[in-house]
Formats: structure tokens, sequence, C-alpha cells
């Protein structure tokens, strides 16, 4: 029998706050292991929580980017789970009112994965395991989180890497997150079930936990389906289950059998007041967001007639897209101005995160100014390379590498002149030439420019063979 992958992602997404959800320490990674702490993220007797207003904002933004409907009145709840990295003894959450419900992300293909609901809470601290010890970290403990819970309508592991793609992304350009899977700052828990082709019902489904990159992701998800197939071919059962996935292995194993919510017997937190969100609030939110990924996507490709790959090299980065889109608008060409970002200035980028930064020792203006010199024609593509290639270098000014002697170029009569001599020069070419062939007009180009150091306009130089000969 053949069986259908029925799977639904839980993301958590840390929230790019400069402090914490509850108190006042900062959120940022790293540190020396329990200095981001104060009593409040320790869970110290007596201290209290006050809800930090960013975050509901942020969480808003979230929801609004991924078509949510925002409850405007709602409530944290306490969750209640005994664990070292938890000193409270209970996680503050959201469970019966979340902040955002109902919305969708939707893939290139057009297919709109759901979104169930999207709540916010507190992260819990690191347990960190060496030499035998267990140690525990409250740096990451009180960090604010939105988990974003999909409906069970990812069918393929392909299509859950896109889901997490496409939500990192928009996250990414909405600056509510960085989305850093290397260092935990979006993790996945993903659901899955298989259940006979056709078939409309849900079969018993297992739920791997703190997946962090997107091809273990993938990865998991084909073993699970493999091993959930096998048992259910040969007239077993599969178990309700959290897992593990181990990365070295490539297998999944069981953690635990399921919990249900009842078990971490939730109720509304005492120690925090009703959220009462103004309908003016969401209103300027929904004004202010940025235009979103897929939009641009289809933008740059039919509207500035990018390739789709130049396309698609730009719109993963937003520090890119808004250095592309300043050239562009003081006037350069689209298309100049995405090849040589995607072909200079990337090939000094070696990992994403610094595509990802996109610093630069110069601003887009000046960016702009060589781009336009290249779109009139007063320089060549490879002027245009060289002096690049010295400002990623040495930062400063166009006018540092490029003087008006350069950019006036050749004059009209010194270039036929030139044009003579290149013709005089190589008679073998020119004879190639009559007899037809076109590539052979190339050596004139290759003398001419350099005699120039690059600086004649071969347009220009071509219509002057052209008619000499
Ligand atoms: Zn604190």
């Amino acid at each position: 029998m053949k069986y259908e992958l029925v799977s639904g992602l839980e993301t958590h997404v840390e929230l790019a706050t400069a402090t914490k959800i509850f108190c006042s320490c900062t959120t940022a990674f790293g540190g020396a292991p329990n200095t981001h702490c104060c009593p409040v993220c320790t869970g110290q007797p007596g201290a209290l929580p006050v809800l930090n207003k960013r975050v509901v904002e942020f969480a808003i933004r979230a929801g609004l980017a991924l078509h949510c409907k925002i409850n405007t009145v709602t409530h944290l709840d306490r969750k209640n789970y005994c664990y070292p990295d938890l000193p409270k003894a209970y996680q503050i959450s959201q469970f019966d009112k979340p902040l955002c419900e109902h919305g969708y992300v939707e893939l290139e293909s057009g297919k709109k994965i759901g979104i169930t609901r999207i709540h916010i809470e507190e992260d819990a601290g690191k347990l960190v395991h060496d030499r035998g010890f267990t140690f525990v970290d409250y740096n990451r403990g009180g960090v604010p989180l939105i988990e974003i819970v999909s409906e069970p309508d990812i069918s393929s592991p392909e299509e859950a890497r896109e889901y997490v793609e496409k939500l990192q992304l928009i996250m990414r350009y909405l600056a509510v997150s960085d989305c850093k899977m290397q260092e935990g700052s979006m993790r996945c828990d993903v659901n899955i079930s298989l259940r006979p082709e056709g078939a409309d019902y849900l079969g018993a489904r297992t739920e791997i936990k703190n997946m962090n990159s997107m091809s273990f992701i993938e990865k998991a998800m084909e073993y699970e389906y493999s091993r959930q197939a096998e048992i259910l071919s040969s007239g077993g059962k599969v178990e309700q289950a959290t897992m593990r996935y181990d990365e070295h292995t490539g297998e999944t194993y069981v953690m635990r059998t399921k919990e249900d919510a009842q078990d971490y017997r939730y109720f509304p937190e005492p120690d925090l007041p009703t959220i009462i969100i103004p309908e003016e609030e969401v209103q300027k939110a929904q004004a202010s967001l940025p235009e979103l990924p897929l939009e641009k996507l289809k933008r740059y490709r039919d509207m500035l007639q990018l390739s789709d790959h130049t396309a698609r090299q730009l719109y993963k980065y937003k520090a890119v897209c808004d250095f592309f889109e300043s050239c562009i608008n003081s006037g350069a060409s689209a298309r100049n101005s995405a090849n040589l970002i995607t072909g200079a200035i990337y090939s000094r980028f070696a990992t994403e995160e610094q595509k990802e930064k996109f610093s630069l020792p110069f601003d887009a203006a000046q960016f702009a100014e060589l781009v336009k010199l290249l779109d009139s024609g007063k320089i060549n593509p490879t002027l245009a390379q060289m002096t690049l290639s010295k400002m990623l270098t040495n930062g400063g000014k166009v006018s540092d590498y490029i003087s008006t002697e350069d950019v006036k170029g050749v004059d009209e009569g010194e270039l036929e002149k030139l044009c003579r001599e290149a013709i005089a020069a190589n008679p073998q070419a020119v004879a190639d030439f009559k007899a037809g062939k076109e590539k052979a007009i190339s050596a004139l180009y290759g003398y001419i420019k350099r005699a120039t150091q690059g600086k004649a306009d071969i347009r220009a130089a071509d219509a002057i063979i052209k008619r000499l000969l």
C-alpha cells in the first residue's frame, strides 16, 4: 500500500527585542553563563514579571505578515512542568487565547500552509552536559519567543523545507528575528503521521523535537516516513511519541511517549494583567508591513526583468535588497546593479551570514554612480569591474579611481585613427571577417582595448570598423 505523509510544524522563533520578555535583562546570544540573569528570569520567590510591550508589537507584525487574525483581548497562561532549565517550574505561555490565529504561508506553487496559531512565551535556560556533569545556563531563560503552529498541510520533506525557508525570510524582512537556526533562534518540532493514499483521517503521529537545520528536517522526515511505513505495512501500529533525531546516525528514536495538554495543568497567569490591544495599533502595524519576500521576488522578475536566478540571489537577503533598491532608486539600471552585486560583490562574501549582513566599505549612492557610468557606456564592463574591486578592497568614492579623463573616453577622431591601425595590424582577422567569420573581428577590439587601456567605447569602435571595412 502507498502511504501519504501528513505533517505540521511547530516553529519557535526568538524575537529580536533588546531585553527579555518579563525583565530588563539583555537577550544577547552567548555571554558567560548566568550573567544575563536577574531575580525575575531565574524565578526567585516574590519576583514579579512585567510584560515587554515590544514583544507584543513584534508578534503582531509576525501574525499580520502571516495573514492571521489578531486577538485584541488576550492573556498569558502558566504551563506547569518541572525541569532544571525552568527554575519557576512553569513557563509563561499562552493556552486558550493565542495572540494570532488562522493565517497561512504561501508556497511558490500557490499552495497555502495554514497557520493554526501564533502565541508568545518565554524561552527556558540551557542544559550543558560536560565531563560527566550537567550544568545549567539561564542566560536564555526569559528570552521572548513566538511559537508558530502550522496546520497538518505539509505533504513532503521538500514542502517542509520551503515552508521553513519562507517563514525565516518573512521574519527577517519584518526584522522581528534573525532566525539563525545554528544559534537556536529558530527551531522546529516536526509532527509526522502517515495514512493510506486518499484516506481522509489522520494516523497516529510522532513529534520530532528541536530540529535546528533545514537539511536535518528533510532527512528526519524521510527517515520517519520509512519507519512508519514499515510498521504500517507489516500490520503494526505507530505509537504516538516524542522523538529525537540523531544527526550522526540519521535516525529518529523515542524520547518519551507523548504527554497531553492536560498534563501541563495550564491556568491563567495571575501575576500579569489581561492584554488589551487597541484596534488602531493593529491597523498601524498592518500599514507598516514591508513588501513580503514572495511579492518582491515576483516584482524583481516581472517588473525589473531580472532572470529568475538573479532575482533569487538578491531576494534571499534583506540587506542586499535594501542596497539594490536604493541603488536603482537613484537611477542606476536594475540589470547592471544586480549583475555587479551578485558577481563581484558576492565573490567577496564566503558565507551566507556575510551576505545577510552585507557590510560594504562604500554606500549605495557611490555604487550607483559607478553603475550609471557603466549604463551610459562611459566606462566599459572591464573598467567597472576593476574599479568595483578597488572600492571593495579600499573603500572610497568612484572619483578616487576613475578620473574625468577616463570617463571622457577616446574622442571620435582618435578612435577612427585607432581603428585604421587595428585593421592594418590584423590583416588575417580582417580577411576572415570579410569571408564571413563574424568572430574574427574581436582581434581588432583587443587591439583597441590594449591601446586605450580599456577606455575606448567598443560599441562606437565596432561601428567605425564596420564602416571602414
Ligand atoms: Zn532577568
